[in-house]
């Protein structure tokens, strides 16, 4: 099939009726034409996934809130034809103002508050614009699958909210950002900007990069990652900044801590031209397309100051599966197994929720009977440790309580080494450091108590009460101790006999643990 170029809906309107009566699938990529590598890119994704493609090319005059900048967008449509036509696309859909917009038009979408922030503020009518084109688009073209670009964040927001809130009958297709070698997101714009001001506008994606680098160094907290964003913007005089931010990519709202899929976004602008550009947050090493999963399938967060389970855990995972320190001990012969941050995404949405940290080693042989592998099915360990804590079944266990071995790379050593537990004691200090409303820490056996007193603790020698003596009595032992990385700024710490590996008991904890609960 030849490309056909069409310029009237009536024209569009037949082209629609070849393609779809043959059952075959039909792509819109919608454009505002000046086509680029990243306009490319959605066609060429969208040619590789359906058997017909159409692109629009429509300068939408009723996204652009000023006159001028509409008057000087970019237009080229004789070279935009050529391109296409050797992308062999089926159909170019390039009306004419008055087709979409005739004199007597006066319907318009109106998007809600997804359309309000960032661009919606800076940019007054502009999704109410884009999604009244998008829409007349969708429903003249009647497309299978449409293409939008990541580099237009938030109006892919607001497009999907509008296809779920009106039910409309097409797939969208999100596609990575497409840059140059400099980094600067490629956007019809760019021809707008002087040799100088395109050199200048890399730092866009500089400041991105950079969030990026210190998120991956383990810096989550906002306020220090904006101020290191503005750090580089300054670095460029000719670039104006017109907002920072670092948002949950659903809600767009700000988000105190980043989590993966968190969405770092820029607008800045070159003289009199504005640019924007985004980087969505993940885990080291994630393809573009994961980040993009990350960002559009994560849910929305219901309760704004619930502490997800976010890149600071993924960080520790891997910092805990390759501990280089564990594995150059020559008395270890295993790498570390099973270990708690691997299982906090799954049975903990919530980080503040987290009342109780419970340091136990269960050493299964069999690793599949590892704590968190199946709670559903508990073992002679998972049940001792429940009717100890007072809690039925791990339903209730996960409400309040974690679990942590914290010699998790030393599981087949009889005697624990001393270097040992230096070594672990870092990944337990980092474990305490997600649960910012910890209240307790309940400690089992002698190998947790004496690393908890002299790793955690910082004690040393008469300092450190010999185990049995400061369990005898009762059968378990109590203390506060000052603790400023919890909110409370003081831990409970409850030490006793492992539930599993002690010829003696301690009996319930469950009445030493009930000021827990009703503190909250
Ligand atoms: P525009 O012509 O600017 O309206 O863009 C048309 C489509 O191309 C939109 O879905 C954009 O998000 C997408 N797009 C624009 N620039 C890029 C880029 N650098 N990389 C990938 N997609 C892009």
């Amino acid at each position: 099939m030849n490309t056909r170029l069409i310029t009237s809906v009536a024209d569009l309107q037949s082209f629609g009726r070849e393609v779809h009566p043959r059952g075959r699938s039909l792509a819109l990529v919608p454009t505002m034409g000046a086509l680029h590598e990243g306009h490319l890119s959605l066609i060429r994704r969208a040619k590789q996934q359906c058997d017909a493609v159409l692109v629009s090319i429509f300068v939408n005059p009723t996204q652009f809130n000023s006159g001028e900048d509409f008057a000087r967008y970019p237009r080229d449509l004789e070279k935009d034809i050529e391109t296409l036509r050797a992308l062999n696309v089926d159909g170019i859909f390039a009306p004419r103002d008055e087709d979409m917009f005739p004199a007597e038009f006066d319907t318009f979408v109106e998007p809600g508050k997804l359309s309000a922030p960032f661009e919606g503020a800076a940019r007054p009518g502009h999704f109410r614009g884009v999604a009244t084109i998008v829409l007349k688009l969708f429903n003249l073209v009647q497309p299978d699958l449409a293409y939008f670009g990541q580099k237009d964040f938030q109006q892919v927001q607001v497009i999907r909210r509008m296809v779920d809130d009106l039910g409309l009958p097409v797939r969208l297709v999100i596609c990575p950002i497409v840059r140059e070698a400099n980094g600067l997101a490629l956007s019809s714009r760019n021809a707008l900007l002087s040799p100088e001001d395109r050199q200048a506008a890399a730092a866009l994606h500089r400041c991105l990069s950079r969030v990026d680098a210190l998120v991956q160094a383990g810096e989550v907290r906002s306020e220090n990652l904006l101020e290191a964003m503005r750090e580089v913007v300054r670095t460029e005089s000719r670039v104006t900044l017109d907002y920072l931010a670092l948002v949950d990519p659903l809600q767009f709202e700000p988000v105190e801590r980043v989590t993966a899929g968190t969405v770092a976004l820029i607008a800045a602008h070159l003289g009199p031209v504005r640019l924007i550009d985004n980087l969505i947050l993940g885990p080291p090493g994630a393809s573009p397309e994961l980040l993009l999963q990350l960002a559009f399938a994560s849910r929305p967060v219901v309760d704004p100051r619930a502490r997800i389970p976010g890149l600071e855990v993924e960080t520790l995972c891997q910092r805990i599966a390759a501990c280089r320190d564990c594995a150059a001990m020559s008395s270890v012969m295993i790498p570390p197994r099973e270990y708690l941050a691997k299982y906090l995404k799954r049975d903990y949405p919530d980080l503040n929720c987290v009342r109780v940290l419970v340091i136990g080693r269960d050493a299964p042989m069999n690793p599949e009977h590892f704590f968190y592998k199946h709670p559903e099915h508990p073992d002679r360990f998972d049940r001792a440790l429940y009717a100890m804590l007072g809690v039925e079944k791990f339903e209730d266990f996960k409400h309040a309580f974690v679990l942590t071995d914290a010699l998790r790379c030393h599981v087949q050593s009889p005697q624990v080494p001393e270097k040992a537990l230096t070594f672990c004691a870092r990944h337990l200090r980092e474990e305490l450091n997600q649960f910012p409303n910890l209240h307790t820490v309940v400690i089992l056996g002698k190998d947790a108590y004496q690393q908890f007193q002299k790793e955690v603790l910082g004690r040393s020698g008469v300092a450190i009460k010999p185990y049995e003596t400061a369990l005898n009595g009762q059968g378990w032992a109590e203390e506060q101790v000052p603790f400023p990385q919890v909110s409370a700024g003081t831990l409970q710490l409850i030490y006793a006999y492992h539930p599993t590996r002690n010829q003696k008991q301690s009996p319930s904890l469950a009445a030493a643990l009930s000021p827990v609960f009703q503190q909250r």
